[in-house]
């Protein structure tokens, strides 16, 4: 298991929490460790310290007893009460003490010594005392190195304490800092990101929202990114589909129309009014076509407003079906439709409104033979920009005219506004 494994699975807080233990841990076993090493070194260095001062203390005695013994007096026999020997028994029995003591220390050049002690009788012979004595300097000097070693090791100890806990220090430090960071790559990084990704959707909002999640989700994908980040961006993902799914409806409620599935009022308006704006410069043609049903009062006084529904939805397929996809087939209004034809002359629009009147008048629709003629049929005028008027308006108005003028002319009629002073009008 790699360092990021153990980041993605284990939470920051928890890896905080075990690091910090296991930290806690390693310093109250080293420092344990420590008390009882400085324990060890303090009492040695005060052994040691003590023997150097009893060998001192020795020394001194050593030359009372030369002096004494020059003098005749024994000046030394308190440190043995008890002991009636001569005063050179005494001295021995010190020195034997000392001995032990220096044993126990493992003081070394210890041997020489104690060689000096076997040959005891000969000790205290004035000439035999000067080896001795060069002997105990020997042994006083390697006591005092041996303290001051002793005294260093224990300021060692405490120096090596001193750097175990810095270094505990630092790793704790040095491992939070990590834990940290990781924390930030593994969380801040890809909560910024998201951030930034939603403020990106806020801006594209409504035009591609879908577009917008995927482009997140990708960008999101590539990071190291955490299981809850992960979901985060699911979320967000099922809320654009959402939104973008309501958004659809809004769309098609904003724009059809609900009884004939045509497009509405609103936007047959704007796209005419596009259209004929878009027309002026390049002096193109835009065509309209109004379409009133013919007698239709009478169809839903004879049939209820109901089957005239149904009438409106039958009539706006077929309309839809003889349209081409530039055109913008609409509700007007009432039982009034209207057809956009972009870029498109008077002709050739006429063709094919008289196309859709004579399919409606041949087509056998439900209830019809209650109609006049026994057909239900439409009549329709045409208007062209910018043969027939000059703006929007006057090409609904005009269109509007030539509907009346198909009415007046008897119904089932198709009339465009241009040949109204030259009626060769297509009917029947
Ligand atoms: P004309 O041949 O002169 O057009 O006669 P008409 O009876 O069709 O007269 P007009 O065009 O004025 O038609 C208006 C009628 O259309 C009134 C109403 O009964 C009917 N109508 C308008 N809107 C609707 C609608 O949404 N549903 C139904 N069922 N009928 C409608
Ligand atoms: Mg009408
Ligand atoms: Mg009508």
């Amino acid at each position: 298991m790699n360092f990021s494994q153990i980041g993605k699975n284990t939470s920051p807080l928890k890896a905080i929490v075990v690091t910090g233990a296991i930290g806690l841990m390693i310093v109250i076993a080293g420092t344990a460790a420590f008390i009882v090493e400085q324990g060890r070194l303090l009492d040695e260095v005060e052994k040691k310290q003590a023997l150097y001062l009893d060998l001192i203390d020795f020394r001194a005695k050593l030359t009372e007893f030369e002096l004494a013994k020059k003098r005749g007096i024994d000046i030394i026999a308190e440190e043995a009460p008890g002991r009636k020997e001569e005063p050179a028994g005494v001295l021995l029995f010190m020195y034997d003490r000392l001995a032990a003591r220096i044993q126990s220390a493992r003081l070394k050049n210890f041997p020489e010594l104690h060689a000096a002690r076997q040959n005891s009788p000969a000790l205290l012979a004035v000439e035999n005392l000067e080896l001795f004595r060069l002997e105990l300097e020997s042994t006083i000097e390697r006591a005092r190195i041996e303290t001051r070693d002793a005294a260093e090791r224990l300021v060692d100890v405490n120096q090596y304490f001193l750097f175990f806990i810095l270094f505990v220090l630092l790793s704790l430090g040095m491992t939070a800092g990590w834990l940290l960071h990781f924390n930030y790559r593994q969380s801040l990084i890809p909560l910024s990101q998201l951030a930034a990704q939603l403020s990106l959707l806020n801006r594209n909002i409504p035009e591609s929202i879908h577009d917008t999640a995927e482009e997140m989700k990708k960008e999101l994908t590539e990071t190291d990114r955490s299981r809850e980040i992960a979901q985060i961006t699911e979320s967000i993902m099922s809320f654009c589909g959402d939104i973008e799914e309501k958004n659809r409806k809004l769309d098609e409620i904003h724009i059809m129309d609900e009884k004939t599935n045509l497009y509405n009022y609103r936007h047959f308006k704007e796209h005419l009014i596009t259209e004929v704006e878009r027309a002026k410069p390049h002096s193109d043609k835009v065509s309209l076509a109004m379409i009133d049903i013919d007698h239709f009062k009478l169809f839903n006084d004879l049939h209820g407003h109901l089957a005239g529904d149904k009438m409106l939805a039958v009539l706006a397929d077929i309309i839809s079906s003889q349209c081409r996809l530039s055109d913008v087939p609409s509700r007007f209004g009432g039982e009034e439709f209207a057809i956009l034809f972009p870029k498109t002359d008077s002709d050739i629009a006429r063709e094919i409104a008289d196309r859709l009147r004579r399919i409606i008048s041949v087509e056998p629709l439900p209830h019809e033979q209650g109609e006049p003629d026994g057909h239900l049929t439409v009549s329709i005028g045409i208007a062209t920009f910018p043969g027939d008027a000059d703006d929007w308006v006057g090409l609904i108005k005009n269109a509007d005219r030539a509907l009346y003028a198909a009415k007046a002319a008897g119904r089932n009629a198709v009339i465009t506004y241009s040949s109204m002073n030259t009626p060769t009008e297509l009917q029947g």
